[in-house]
């Protein structure tokens, strides 16, 4: 995983800040159905859990569907956001750093259903972080491995299980201390579903996340491609096993990539005349690494950079 360094607020083109504007409106709309289905059914649900049933909303996938066509061509490079696999084919559909309809952790090698408190205080299973189902920041285009079968599924574990929002009751004076506008509920006053700076404030979580977190201060790649928690990074632990970052074809795939970049490395030493120039030459030679344009990027700039460690440089 590498850190991607993306705004919206910051698109050059008017073509495609007029298609974010577009896909805004879609998000927000899609949004607030999903809010006013959840308190629709937390209504019936308190009055006759049976009746009830499960809450089932009516996602619609084409609007994370469509972000994530947008997101591998102008932001991913083609690449899976976790594992930097290169996709250039890949299913319509885009994984939700948190999961959208059910929260799980492992405890003791089992998936346990997260808990969470409603409105009121009340416990009941978390029931998925659907207000975020259609948030860019909670949006990243993922491979299946990655995303589905012994991949992430609705895993999302915190560093304190007991820490999980759904929506929560603030004062003003708490308002004014968020980082970021929460949602107010329409039908509780002065009830609030956070954002996800807000979230990740109170939750900690332990999955890294490509736009939020710089991986590097917890993930490194040695030698072999092989997936190293830089100090034993708690983050940097769970994304490995939850993302499988060490199957044995990703590692011997970074390492084609560490090979192939640390070539074009050398390559370009032996060129100039300075010291100066040539770490120069070498470096332009590597800037689509740093760039995170190549799959397996953060594994080939962690290999050049232990490479010039050695010389001192
Ligand atoms: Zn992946």
């Amino acid at each position: 995983m590498i850190r991607i360094d993306f705004n919206p607020d910051q698109l050059e083109s008017s073509e495609d800040r007029k298609w974010w504007a577009n896909w805004s409106t879609a998000a927000r709309e899609a949004t607030d159905e999903v809010i006013s289905n959840w308190e629709d059914w937390k209504e019936r649900h308190d009055q006759d859990p049976q009746k009830a049933g499960k809450f089932e909303p009516k996602w619609k996938s084409s609007v994370w569907g469509d972000l994530k066509e947008w997101l591998l061509k102008n932001v991913f490079h083609y690449k899976c956001a976790y594992c930097e696999i290169h996709m250039p084919r890949h299913y319509n559909d885009a994984e939700h750093h948190r999961p959208k309809g059910k929260v799980t952790y492992a405890d003791n090698s089992h998936q346990v259903v997260a808990q969470s408190c409603d409105e009121k205080g009340r416990k009941l299973s978390h029931p998925g972080y659907f207000w975020l189902a259609y948030n860019w920041k909670n949006l990243l285009p993922s491979c299946e491995l990655c995303n589905s079968g012994k991949g992430k599924q609705n895993q999302f574990p915190l560093v304190k299980s007991n820490c999980y929002a759904i929506c929560v009751r603030l004062s003003a004076s708490e308002i004014t201390k968020l980082k970021s506008p929460p949602i107010e509920s329409r039908m509780w006053p002065g009830a609030y579903f956070l954002s996800v700076e807000d979230l990740n404030e109170s939750e900690d979580p332990l999955l890294l996340h490509p736009y939020l977190d710089d991986p590097r201060q917890h993930l490194h790649f040695g030698p072999k491609g092989i997936e190293i928690a830089v100090a034993g990074s708690p983050k940097a632990l769970h994304s490995i096993r939850i993302l499988q970052l060490g199957h044995s074809e990703l590692q011997k795939a970074r390492q084609r990539a560490q090979e192939s970049a640390f070539k074009d490395y050398i390559a370009a030493c032996f060129g100039g005349v300075e010291i100066s120039e040539k770490v120069q030459r070498a470096e332009q030679e590597v800037a689509k690494y740093r760039r995170g344009e190549e799959p397996f990027s953060a594994a080939a700039c962690d290999y050049i950079d232990d490479f010039k460690k050695t010389l001192g440089k």
